[in-house]
């Protein structure tokens, strides 16, 4: 097979969503999953689907498009608030879509009339983390108006933390949350259905809480993906760490210095380098670079260590393992890598152990 490629586990993206719904279902709090990372794979999209997540959620709505067109039976959410250029895709192509923007609102209301569709939304209201989200003080003004608003149907309020600022969603926002929405049913006498208390940062809170409140849905991608919660980034029990494996090819290896030698200046990426002379060492050069994957985010399984990548390299040091041309070494990798490597045409995307998910998806 086509080299460097990704190895998929089918079968641990299943057994991870199955024990994430167990885990989170214990107290009432539905999950929807987050397809963003795997660019909206259909295939694996439906795993996800066939394990009983009803809302897949993204943030492009190219990938919602990808995964309709495919026949991935969900409904589908749109985690970036709209953008007003996009207002009429995001009636026609989701079902519901996140929102701060009373502008943005009134289009969607727009459109959603012209083609008698009614839009769901979700409000988003601002904890502190200072990405998306109306200040509290402003929410009963937004959906005052909201309401108001033909095709749109407001089904709930949504908060997110752990993006921008690196708040953690904590007992006080997450409490913040439900009491905005109490406040909400009462003062409008509406009822509404998601209270979406956020993303996988969320684990904390969530273990640490006898009593929920009204949250009621989290959006998860990393955690069913990676198996781990996103504040510290530690595995979560009982879950698999290891679904994406990235194989890349060894292309160059050879007795070098360690220390380049000439004149410095500037390198690929715009940084003058610091070396230490440590003599000859057994240095190597691997088929991939920074226009494939974050390298900062890749970790490798054997005994070697990354020396530095550009935009189509990386070398490392070769020392412990002496590793020949057309041998493989295979590396874990972090969100933003995987976000890169799952979106580079350059991979090979190669989804194992399906079988062993076939009969674990025919038996639920
Ligand atoms: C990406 C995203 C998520 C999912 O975050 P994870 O940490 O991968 O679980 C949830 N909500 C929004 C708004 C997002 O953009």
């Amino acid at each position: 097979m086509k080299l460097p490629r990704i190895d998929i586990d089918i079968g641990k993206i299943a057994h991870n969503i199955q024990q994430l719904k167990k885990l989170y279902g214990s107290k009432g709090i539905q999950i929807t999953g987050v397809t963003k990372v795997i660019g909206g794979n259909p295939l694996i999209a439906s795993i996800l689907v066939k394990k009983d997540i009803k809302i897949l959620a993204d943030s492009r709505i190219e990938n919602i498009v990808k995964m309709r067109k495919a026949g991935v039976q969900a409904k589908y959410l749109l985690l970036r608030t709209p953008a007003l250029s996009q207002v009429e895709e995001v009636v026609i192509y989701t079902d519901i879509s996140l929102n701060s923007e009373l502008i943005v609102l009134k289009e969607l209301s727009k459109y959603a009339i012209r083609n008698q569709i009614i839009h769901k939304v979700v409000l988003m209201v601002e904890l502190g983390d200072l990405r998306e989200g109306i200040m509290p003080l402003e929410i009963n003004n937004t959906v005052k108006e909201v309401l108001l608003l033909k095709g749109l149907s407001l089904i709930g309020i949504g908060s997110n933390l752990a993006c921008f600022g690196g708040i953690g969603p904590d007992a006080s926002k997450m409490s913040k949350l439900s009491s905005i929405a109490i406040h909400l049913e009462k003062k409008f006498k509406i009822k509404l259905t998601i209270i979406s208390g956020g993303n996988s940062a969320n684990y904390h809170w969530f273990k640490s809480s006898k009593n929920v409140g009204r949250i009621n849905n989290l959006r998860l991608g990393e955690s069913i993906f990676l198996g781990r919660e996103a504040l510290c980034r530690k595995p979560i029990p009982k879950l698999f760490t290891d679904i994406f494996t990235l194989v890349v090819e060894v292309i160059e290896s050879k007795i070098k210095p360690s220390k380049p030698y000439g004149k410095v200046f500037q390198n690929a990426n715009g940084k003058i380098k610091k070396f230490k002379k440590k003599g000859l060492m057994n240095r190597a050069i691997l088929a991939i670079g920074g226009q494939d994957v974050d390298v900062s985010g890749i970790t490798p399984r054997q005994n070697i260590d990354i020396l530095g990548g550009s935009s189509d390299h990386i070398v490392i040091d070769n020392t412990k393992l002496n590793l020949k041309v057309g041998d493989t070494v295979e590396f874990d990798l972090n969100y933003s890598a995987l976000l890169r490597v799952l979106n580079s045409s350059y991979i090979t995307k190669n989804t194992i152990n399906f079988n062993e998910c076939k009969s674990v998806l025919q038996s639920s």
